[in-house]
């Protein structure tokens, strides 16, 4: 049995079911599951597939946030390694939003390994979506300003995968462009 493959199976169900009457903020309305599997295959392909902790944190990393899901169902479920990665990468909800932006560019350089990953994939991702799907009602100087923000943030996690950061670029330059960030 590979037991990795197991677990990454049951992580996709799992978040599929947290987060069934989500969709993505963008006009688009997209099923939030696809911005959790974009993120993972981000993750998976950059890596070689080789960290199964990374790949599940991918999929479950606004479970906390989002959803009814707790930390220590993550722990039952996944194990401690995931979600004290889901942890690190989760906002704290009792905050501003402004207050919440903030803290992810001052946390960011204090990431792990793979916390500096998996922001750099959720951003890469965010950045696409409001590319293809802006979200309604969004000014072009919101749209500007949040695109600077998640470069902000992924600018403390560079230099541990390079094949991650050139999606992320190629994201960014793409977001650029439209908003003229
Ligand atoms: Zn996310």
């Amino acid at each position: 049995m590979n037991s990795d493959l197991v677990k990454l199976a049951r992580a996709a169900d799992y978040a599929a079911r947290c987060h069934v009457d989500q969709q993505r903020k963008g006009i688009k309305a997209e099923p939030y599951i696809n911005h959790l599997t974009e993120v993972t295959e981000l993750l998976a392909e950059a890596t070689g597939g080789n960290d199964v902790v990374l790949l599940l944190g991918g999929l479950l990393h606004d479970t906390d946030e989002d959803t009814d899901a707790t930390p220590a169902d993550l722990v039952r479920l996944f194990g401690q390694d995931v979600a004290d990665l889901v942890a690190e990468v989760t906002d704290d909800k009792t905050l501003s939003q402004k207050e919440r932006k903030r803290l992810q560019v001052e946390h960011a350089p204090h990431l792990s390994l793979r916390g500096k990953l998996l922001k750099i994939a959720d951003k890469t991702s965010n950045l696409r979506g409001i590319v293809h799907s802006p979200p309604q009602g969004w000014s072009a100087e919101r749209l500007k300003e949040y695109v600077a923000w998640a470069e902000e943030v992924v600018r403390s996690c560079r230099g541990l995968n390079a094949a991650l950061e050139a999606k992320f670029d190629e994201a960014y330059r793409e977001a650029r462009r439209h908003y003229g960030a």
